[in-house]
């Protein structure tokens, strides 16, 4: 595997209006015509560089979409104001009443109720299967389904899709594979493995400063287009535009995400090996314990690593609570949800960020009480950290104090 997803968006040049370093930011909403017949093709598509309305595009939302497309490796992108902003659009771009929909099961909780409580409301249904299991998802398939949905790291625990076979199985049914890439962007690049979409939330890694959200969705241009279309694009209609200046600070950002991710996934990954030497219940996809650890490492662009995020399952939600709780008082992170800053975030997912999904469901997919999710941080010295953890974790109990003979 060749693609290199930092060097496409590193090989991008720009120019600021007056030679700046930066792209100049395009503060403004509406733009100016000198003549009347421009305005009016410009409405209809079809002058190149005139920009009309921001809603529709801004130079600044261009410049970052296309960083977001090298990176990808899709011909374009399009960024909107949340993650949930690109996922909607898209989800609903793709299928209308009457249309099926087969998602993975584990998938971030607004997504989840988005399609389990929202769409059916327009008579889109979906059938949430286990990701991992190629013969359920095919099972699901009927004659009205138009999308697989997944995750290629799920949310929040940690599933990795096969995106290879699951592009085969779109391919033959015709229908459209959508991937949101958020918890691993570089180490996983779905295009190449036949994904249609791509979508990201910016708000975690990507951006990497909780200071802002974003999505984007990357795809055709055809696709993005018609989400773009000003008569029937969803995008365009549903109106999850991102700001100009927002979209400027995320460009800025992109250019240590390689150097972020990096750290991100080598912190992590001391920690999970920690952690599941000391007996603790760990899921990370880089232990060979994880049983999509090989789908993982056959899909990775190996220098950025196996991600950020992990998991571990102290038994149950008041040990979680204990835990999560001391940890932040010794400033090891923060309890809180979200993903990809500079500090360590955690929460227990089954009361938080999956709380929209029922209590049996969650039991079903092996969503326990006493699950935490990590987003490991940038910490400096992670051996220092882990020791400092381990404290933690004895003096709440989640861990013995090991006998001395
Ligand atoms: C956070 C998140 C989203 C939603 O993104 P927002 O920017 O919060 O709208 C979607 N998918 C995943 C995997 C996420 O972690």
């Amino acid at each position: 595997m060749d693609f290199k997803p930092a060097n496409n968006i590193q090989d991008l040049q720009y120019f600021g209006e007056f030679g700046g370093v930066n792209p100049s930011i395009s503060d403004s909403s509406t733009y100016t015509f000198l003549k009347a017949k421009t305005m009016f093709d410009t409405f209809e598509g079809n002058t190149d560089g005139c920009y009309l309305y921001s809603r529709h595009t801004s130079p600044s939302n261009l410049y970052l979409g296309e960083a977001l497309a090298a990176m990808e490796g899709t011909e374009t992108a399009n960024v909107a104001g949340s993650g949930m902003g690109a996922i909607t659009a898209t989800i609903l771009q793709i299928c209308g009443a009457g249309d099926h929909i087969v998602s993975s099961r584990t998938i971030y909780g607004g997504t989840y109720a988005f399609l389990k409580n929202f769409t059916p409301r327009m008579n889109i249904e979906t059938s949430f299967v286990d990701i991992t299991k190629l013969d359920v998802i095919e099972a699901a398939i009927n004659e009205q389904t138009k999308m697989i949905y997944c995750e290629s790291v799920s949310n929040p625990l940690l599933e990795v899709a096969d995106i290879n076979a699951l592009a085969a199985l779109a391919k033959k049914y015709n229908l459209k594979l959508v991937v949101d890439n958020t918890f691993s962007p570089l180490s996983i690049s779905p295009i190449q493995f036949g994904a249609d979409v791509v979508i990201h939330s910016l708000t975690k890694f990507i951006n990497g400063s909780s200071d802002t959200m974003g999505g984007v969705v990357c795809a055709s241009t055809d696709f993005i287009n018609s989400q773009k279309s000003v008569i029937n694009g969803a995008s365009m209609l549903l109106g999850s535009s991102m700001d100009s200046l927002r979209s400027s600070s995320i460009l800025k950002n992109m250019r240590t995400l390689h150097i972020r991710i990096k750290k991100h996934s080598e912190n992590a990954t001391y920690l999970a090996n920690k952690f599941e030497a000391d007996g603790l219940k760990t899921v990370y996809p880089g232990l060979k314990s994880h049983p999509s650890h090989e789908v993982f490492k056959s899909m990775m662009n190996e220098e950025y690593g196996f991600g950020g995020m992990l998991t571990i399952d102290v038994g149950s939600l008041d040990k979680a609570n204990a835990l999560m709780e001391l940890m932040q008082e010794k400033n090891l992170g923060y309890l809180a949800v979200s993903l990809g800053f500079y500090k360590t975030l955690f929460s227990a997912p089954g009361t938080s960020t999956s709380s929209e999904i029922p209590e049996d469901e969650q039991a079903q997919m092996g969503l326990t009480d006493g699950l935490i999710r990590f987003s490991i941080g940038l910490d400096n010295d992670i051996e220092r950290t882990y020791q400092m953890m381990k404290q933690c974790m004895l003096e709440v109990g989640v861990l013995k104090q090991e006998v001395l003979v």
